[in-house]
């Protein structure tokens, strides 16, 4: 079988965000902040992140999404991506050969180095320091798994990070791709309408957010706490300290103790 060439199996979302495949399109984005997908089902991206502040933020060129799909890698006539498991047992597993040759495309693409992540309950939790560090770098390339996984000597081959988003287990990785790439988006410049929400906000800096509130004044009986309109600002910070201090305390023991008040 040929391997695919450079333009194949892949696709850029950007201006339109509808799939696009264009290298003049690469140079373009080339230094914008590139969440790479390998995925079997690359029609659900840009899924939710085609939306509002990220959406607009892709069209507008601001950062960038690339999507293998890893059928086109796939063996023989029917582009077989999955196995029965070593040793037996339920379900199927992503063949190392097929995904080995979807991530040597992937990474000849890159210009420049970028963490190279699987998707999997097995992982690391994803959190906000993980999306502040990704951040940082040129993007990131995420491997989203179905069936049972990956075959391990992939992982071992590459020395693939896992990552997982939490102590469940979904169908596939493209939902935990677009929760963590819209973590990582929503921080780079000019994404947010008000940068200062994200240096306030819950697990930015270890705590949780303080209570919100908006008109009415008054709803179903209920107002607001007149600290909000005393104008002042020292006090206000004060109050909403000590709120985000005592719902991290009670919710989460867990973040509590590891935060260090400065
Ligand atoms: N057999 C695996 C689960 C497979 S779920 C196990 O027990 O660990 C199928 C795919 O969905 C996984 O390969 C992974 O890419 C994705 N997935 C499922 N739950 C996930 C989670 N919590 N975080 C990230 N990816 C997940």
């Amino acid at each position: 079988m040929s391997l695919p060439n450079k333009s194949h199996g892949r696709k850029s979302i950007s201006a339109s965000v509808t799939p696009r495949d264009l290298m003049g399109q690469d140079e373009r984005l080339a230094h914008v902040w590139t969440a790479d997908i390998i995925t079997l089902f690359p029609d659900s991206f840009p899924g939710v992140l085609g939306q509002s502040l990220t959406g607009r933020a892709l069209t507008e060129g601001k950062w960038a999404l690339s999507i293998t799909d890893l059928r086109l890698f796939g063996d023989g006539k029917h582009k077989n991506v999955d196995d029965t498991p070593a040793g037996g047992g339920a379900g199927m597993v992503l063949r190392a050969d097929v995904v080995g040759k979807a991530i040597d495309h992937v990474l000849r693409l890159q210009k420049m180095k970028k963490p190279l992540i699987f998707l999997s309950p097995r992982g690391q939790v994803f959190n906000q320091n993980m999306a502040n560090e990704w951040i940082q770098g040129a993007g990131v390339i995420l491997l989203a798994g179905r069936f049972e996984g990956v075959d391990q000597r992939v992982i071992d081959h590459y020395g693939i990070q896992e990552v997982s988003l939490g102590d469940f287990v979904m169908s596939g990785g493209e939902i935990a791709a677009q929760a963590m790439i819209d973590a990582c988006v929503r921080l780079l410049p000019g994404v947010l309408g008000n940068a200062a929400s994200i240096e306030q906000e819950s697990h930015q800096h270890g705590l949780l957010e303080h209570p919100q509130y908006t008109r009415p004044n008054e709803w179903n009986g209920r107002t607001i706490p007149d600290v909000l309109f005393s104008g002042n600002h020292q006090k206000i910070d004060e109050w909403r300290r000590s709120e985000s201090e005592e719902l991290t305390k009670t919710r989460r023991p867990d973040l509590w103790s590891a935060f260090k008040p400065r």
